[in-house]
């Protein structure tokens, strides 16, 4: 049920023999240790083989009525009997998970939540704004319940192509070899059934029970946490803050190595501008945070200080495509800046959708100009 996706900035991913270059803490393999990394919140690692990430961290936060976990994995059996052996380790059944939570809409994160709702019941909270990957353009209130189990491997493969063909809408800077215009949405849930009668195994997607809004709290694991919307790796990512014990979950807003990817699927305009206001946004707390757990890697510290990183990551690579569509001298397709920012393996629709967010934050700065093509959009720089 994945449409792959990489969570680096496409100029993150190897351009050199793997067998040399150094593993970043996001890469490292899943360990089947149960880690408490604050107190009362349990770390569980569950193994992902995404390109370039070897795990997801899901926290198990651990309270009266039996636990909350958050970020449960990939969708499919392994991972979730793999959740379910560590937990049984722990000695916690999965009937007493209460309460999944799912950072953003992204496979690794909200894998596993459909199923724990099935097994034991489970409130599946989110952002207000969740959606899935296919619905990008739809309000949040999608209600498709089953769709195809992909455990099988050929039927993942066959359904993830015709997923793809089907259910990504075209976006306006892609190039038009990915042709046609989007499908519309009835017609994609049309599919979408038609794919479900035509695998027999299902998958249960989350469909969210409890949406929070920005400011929001919501009581788990014997802790008030603060809702807190990050828009810009995903318009629907929410970190949740404990300001009691200055305790963060940063799902894959902040990362301890690695600039999560920024993709122009927001509705709103300027994506990289609300991705730095997210980042400003949790950089304020830096003072009252003592430990920051990402949704990849080891727990941190210094909050504030990653977060200006990861900022400045990417206003040199705002240089960078000046400096390109500067050479380029003419309007040119965000495809072809895109070639000249990322490597040849790194292109595809990850590196354009990131180059277009960094072309609307220059046009809205006003140093770009949008050409509306009928068939895509043409940058060219102004003045
Ligand atoms: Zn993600």
């Amino acid at each position: 049920m994945t449409i792959p996706h990489d969570h680096r900035s496409p100029d993150e991913r190897p351009t050199h023999d793997p067998a040399t270059r150094p593993r970043r803490q996001e890469q490292e393999p899943a360990t089947d240790e149960v880690d408490e990394v604050a107190p009362g919140v349990l770390r569980i690692q569950l193994p992902i083989d995404m390109p370039g990430l070897g795990h997801v961290n899901c926290y198990v936060l651990e309270d009266e009525r039996g636990v909350a976990v958050v970020d449960p994995g990939l969708p499919g059996r392994r991972t979730f009997d793999v959740l379910t052996e560590r937990l049984r380790s722990v000695g916690v059944p999965m009937r007493r998970v209460h309460t999944a939570v799912v950072t953003h809409s992204h496979p690794d994160h909200y894998g596993g939540a459909g199923r724990i709702r099935h097994a034991s019941g489970a409130d599946i909270v989110t952002h207000r704004r969740f959606r899935m990957m296919w619905d990008a353009t739809e309000p949040p209130d999608v209600d498709i319940e089953d769709v195809p189990d992909l455990v099988d491997e050929h039927a993942r493969a066959a359904a993830r192509d015709e997923l793809a063909a089907r259910f990504r809408p075209r976006m306006p800077w892609d190039p038009p070899a990915w042709g046609g215009p989007g499908v519309p949405i009835p017609a994609r849930r049309k599919a979408m059934m038609r794919l479900a009668r035509r695998f027999p195994r299902f998958v249960r997607l989350p469909t969210p029970t409890v949406r929070l809004d920005d400011a929001g709290t919501i009581r788990l694991g014997r802790r008030d946490w603060v809702a807190l919307h990050t828009p810009g790796h995903t318009d629907d990512h929410l970190c949740l803050f404990d300001p009691t014990d200055g305790v963060m979950l940063s799902g894959d807003h902040v990362l301890p190595t690695i600039t999560p990817h920024i993709g122009g699927h927001v509705r709103d305009l300027d994506p990289l501008a609300r991705f730095f206001d997210s980042l400003d946004k949790v950089a304020a707390y830096g003072p009252d945070v003592t430990t920051v757990l990402p949704a990849h890697g080891r727990p941190f510290t210094d909050l504030a200080g990653r977060a200006e990183a990861i900022k400045e990551h990417h206003v040199d690579r705002l240089d960078v495509l000046r400096a390109a569509a500067a050479g380029i001298g003419r309007p040119a397709r965000v495809h072809e800046l895109s070639e000249h920012l990322f490597s040849a393996r790194a292109q595809g629709p990850m590196a354009d959708s990131e180059t277009f967010a960094h072309l609307e934050h220059l046009r809205v700065a006003g140093e770009a100009e949008r050409l509306e093509r009928d068939d895509g959009f043409e940058y060219v720089l102004t003045g």
